[in-house]
């Protein structure tokens, strides 16, 4: 059973390791920042809620995204495993996920911190043309990196689940680094 939490700052290649594995595994690739483009898109009430704080670069509040979270991992899909991409991104979210968890019966999970030098994560966001991607909000998306989810590394490795891989090679040599520690 694949339980995965990626880490790691914006531009480590979450996204696309994530649903590589997802689509391996054939288990849902669940990223939040996906689900909020989307609802972005459809100006959903929660779409609207959150365009401010994307479009900051901030964090939307926690609140909107347990919701968000908990529906999602409440569907019939994720009983045969998942991979989260984007969420947890705060301790107050990671707590609330244990007990979501725990509700749902769920238990073992492995969290993948992927870890980029800073200058590779900067060169990489000012290439991909997203709209939160301008030099002034991919700054501050790594400084709320560092201030808000960077303290989630200590959180799993002292609860012995962090795996730690390194994001700066060639996409496909960190799939593989990846298959073979997951289980
Ligand atoms: P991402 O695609 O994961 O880089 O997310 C894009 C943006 O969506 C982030 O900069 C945040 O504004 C918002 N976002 C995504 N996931 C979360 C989360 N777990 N908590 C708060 N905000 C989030």
């Amino acid at each position: 059973m694949t339980r995965l939490i990626f880490l790691g700052p914006p531009g480590a290649g979450k996204g696309t390791q994530a649903q590589t594995l997802a689509h391996h595994k054939n288990i849902p690739h669940i990223s939040t920042g996906d689900m909020l483009r989307g609802a972005m898109r459809e100006r959903s009430p929660l779409g609207i809620k959150a365009q401010s704080y994307v479009d900051k670069g901030e964090l939307v509040p926690d609140q909107l995204i347990q919701d968000m979270a908990e529906e999602r991992l409440s569907q019939s899909d994720t009983s045969s495993g998942w991979i989260l991409d984007g969420f947890p991104r705060t301790v107050s979210q990671a707590q609330f996920l244990d007990e979501l968890l725990q509700k749902l019966g769920q238990k073992t999970v492995q969290v993948i911190n992927l870890e980029v030098p800073d200058e590779v994560l900067i060169e990489r966001l000012s290439g991909r043309g997203r709209p939160d991607d301008t030099q002034e909000v991919i700054c501050r998306r790594l400084e709320v990196y560092r201030l808000q989810t960077a303290p989630l590394i200590n959180f799993y490795r002292d609860r012995q689940q962090l795996l730690s891989v390194n994001g700066n090679q060639a996409l496909a040599e960190v799939t593989n680094d990846l298959e073979k520690m997951i289980t």
